[in-house]
């Protein structure tokens, strides 16, 4: 018998849903609570009656997600997390515990289907998009890693600041194209915003650049944070490794990107991975790609994030040395850009893009 998930019903459903198991109608408010917090089983929840929770077990689930496998990274900053959905596909989230908040990257489909060559979770193809509730487990996973049951004050939900141990960022930068899913996106977004107080401009979408999905973000007017997967400074190179560089140019690409920022007057992402080829040629890494991208991005309100590649044994590609991406970078500065090498956050732990998920596949 496949199990109830809590978390789908509305306040009323989850009212008769207790009521047919013939208990009162508060325990409802009670597991609401419970579910809000992100409680991963029923035994947790110390003020509902032990027989009542064993029988809820048995014909109940709390999220629409399911813990399979938890890796700490070994300085316990960042947590990986391999969840189990409802049809037994798997996804990944990562909780990141930073010096400005505490992050976490969802995933928004279960696979993809944009076919980047140096990515992991293109690798076995779409499988579907996540629900609503699907993306927005993921963050409640994380809230309960950060808190667990220690809720002792009001309010009881959790509100989104950091200092009080909540999840107070969001990267939809996990497994997927989000704006191959914008509507269940755009859903999830305005709930962590309005359920747990996690503000716009605290939230990051993560795009290797669909055009119609950045027009929809700029229509919704939504103040949040943008970053396009660039990772080539012409169409030509980008074609290469990036199959969606065949249907949006860069031109296109950035002219929507701009408009996005424009309008909410924010400094886009520009994502880049730098990347060799198998016998350590670079590829989109030389001095001439930097200047390319330099004229690009010149002038206009962006940071260039620099991302050093992360191996995937499928993916024939290397990591260029720390002294080519170096000079990568300088190129970038000199000429006025804001530029960053991402830090490598839990690589100890399989941590970048769906490997994870791949290498339990592989099993
Ligand atoms: N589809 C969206 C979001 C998911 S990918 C997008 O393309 O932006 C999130 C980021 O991780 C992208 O910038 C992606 O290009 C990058 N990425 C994918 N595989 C990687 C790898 N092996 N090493 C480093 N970054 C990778």
């Amino acid at each position: 018998m496949t199990k109830t998930i809590l978390f789908d019903l509305t306040e009323s459903e989850l009212e008769k849903f207790v009521t047919d198991m013939g208990q009162p109608r508060f325990r409802a408010k009670q597991i609401s609570e419970w579910l809000s917090r992100g409680a991963p089983n029923f035994s947790v929840m110390k003020n509902i009656p032990e027989k009542m929770r064993d029988d809820l077990d048995k014909i109940a689930q709390t999220l629409p997600v399911r813990v399979i496998k938890k890796l700490q990274s070994s300085d316990g900053a960042t947590t990986k997390f391999l969840l189990e959905l409802n049809d037994n596909e798997r996804i990944e989230c990562v909780l990141m515990r930073t010096s400005y908040g505490n992050s976490v990257c969802v995933s928004s489909q279960a696979g993809c289907a944009m076919g980047c060559k140096f990515c992991a979770s293109t690798l076995l193809g779409l499988k579907r998009n996540l629900t609503v509730n699907e993306i927005f487990a993921q963050i409640l996973v994380a809230q309960w890693e950060l808190r667990g049951d220690r809720f002792t004050d009001k309010p009881i939900r959790p509100n989104g600041d950091a200092n009080n141990g909540d999840v107070s960022h969001i990267v939809v930068m996990g497994t997927g194209e989000p704006l191959q899913n914008t509507d269940n996106v755009i859903g999830f977004i305005e709930r962590a915003n309005h359920d747990m107080g996690i503000g716009w401009r605290r939230i990051t979408i993560s795009t290797c650049g669909v055009v119609p999905g950045i027009d929809k973000l700029i229509e919704w007017g939504r103040p949040i944070n943008l970053a396009i997967s660039l990772h080539a400074p012409n169409d030509e190179l980008r074609k290469k490794i990036m199959p969606i560089a065949n249907k949006y140019s860069i031109h296109e690409i950035m002219d929507a990107a701009w408009r996005f920022t424009d309008l909410h007057n924010r400094q886009l992402m520009i994502e880049y991975i730098l990347l060799g080829d198998i016998d350590g040629n670079l590829l989109n890494a030389t001095c001439e790609c930097a200047e390319q991208l330099v004229e690009i991005v010149r002038n206009k309100n962006c940071m260039v994030n620099l991302i050093p590649w992360n191996t995937v044994a499928e993916r024939q590609f290397t990591s260029p040395s720390g002294n080519a991406i170096h000079r990568f970078q300088d190129i970038l500065i000199k000429n006025g850009i804001h530029a960053r090498i991402r830090r490598e956050r839990g690589n100890d732990i399989g941590s970048a893009c769906g490997q994870l998920r791949i290498s339990e596949a592989n099993k």
